[in-house]
């Protein structure tokens, strides 16, 4: 009976393509401290605080992806550490005793510190140019020193760090060779990201720098040796030769990884994603407290994955871009 029990839980997070589900992201809030352009409309209209899920649903939801074969949660927001209840929050989930990681922009990362280092595998912080003026003119918002503060904080404290750089053509691309300075100083990850189309944010071809224009413009500075991809990895490592630091690549729009895929999203209010870029959506919160209802509605949201960009059309040549524009603001999926 047990085994049976077993086998129909293990094949819930299995698509119909064959890949396992084993990664959840789970979205706090759809808040942020920020503006940057590409995550967030001119005028964004934020979830009621009513309507977030409270501490207690998101860990019945973190406990039973557990169940189902999840091994590694992220928690994402909007910014996440603007939740209040976010060390509360995080501590109940690191009961569950899986691996715990981050997504934040880093600006309140200090007032946190200790929780992440006692709970946290790995924090990523977002930071899109090491320039204070531009950082002001991309986020709309005062916090670079801070920021940087907390990268060196993260270090300190010795929780393993990457840095999210979303690399917009002709807004910060120039700053390709400071952010790899970074990895020959600091035994940090640069990830650079190509710019993805989302709701409102005035996504087109011509502002993706692609992975090739990164690799071309750091081989012409740098002498790199790739150590390969995972297969259920985003990013493509590489690093500098000798440096305590890597950079990696994440190459959505340009050389798309959807056939590993092995990622699941709950937003802030309760939604499972099944794709970063589908308009698929299923509800989970009406389900929480009854185990069996939750658990076909979140085998009917695995098995309704589409093979690629949720079923959306490819997004390198812009002509589907009016899809794209259908989904979520970045904010509101946790990106
Ligand atoms: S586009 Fe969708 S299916 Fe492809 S890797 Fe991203 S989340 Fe997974």
């Amino acid at each position: 009976m047990e085994d049976q029990q077993e086998i129909k839980t293990g094949n819930i997070l299995t698509d119909k393509f064959g890949r396992s589900h084993s990664y959840l992201r789970l979205s706090l809030t759809d808040r942020c401290n920020l503006r940057c352009s590409y995550c967030m409309p001119a005028y964004p209209v934020f979830l009621p605080h009513k309507n977030l899920l409270t501490s207690g649903e998101i860990y019945t939801i973190a406990s039973t992806f557990k169940k189902l074969g999840v091994t590694r949660i992220r928690l994402t927001g909007g910014e996440p550490l603007v939740r209040p209840e976010f060390d509360n929050i995080a501590s109940r989930i690191s009961s569950l005793q899986l691996p715990l990681h981050l997504t934040t922009n880093g600006y309140y990362v200090d007032e946190h510190i200790e929780i992440l280092a006692a709970h946290f595998k790995s924090v990523n912080i977002s930071l899109d140019t090491l320039k204070k003026e531009r950082f002001e003119a991309m986020t709309s918002r005062k916090g670079f020193e801070r920021t940087l503060q907390n990268i060196e904080l993260v270090l300190k404290n010795k929780i393993p760090l990457k840095i999210n750089v979303v690399v917009i053509n002709g807004v910060n691309d120039d700053e390709l060779p400071d952010f790899i300075k970074l990895t020959l100083k600091y035994p940090l990850e640069v990830r650079f990201i190509e710019f993805m189309p989302f709701r409102g944010n005035q996504w087109n071809t011509e502002k993706t720098f692609s992975r090739a224009n990164i690799l071309q413009r750091i081989e012409s500075i740098y002498r790199i040796e790739s150590y390969g991809q995972l297969p259920m990895q985003t990013t493509e490592d590489f690093r500098v030769k000798d440096a305590p630091g890597s950079f990696g690549i994440i190459s959505t729009v340009s050389k798309p990884f959807c056939e590993h895929c092995n990622r699941l999203r709950i937003t802030a209010e309760g939604k499972l994603k099944n794709c970063l870029f589908g308009l698929d959506e299923f509800n989970l919160k009406p389900y929480l407290n009854h185990e069996e209802d939750l658990l076909l509605a979140i085998e009917t949201a695995v098995k309704a994955k589409h093979a690629s960009y949720g079923g959306l059309d490819p997004m390198f040549d812009g002509k589907a871009t009016a899809q794209y524009s259908l989904n979520r603001t970045m904010t509101s999926i946790g990106g």
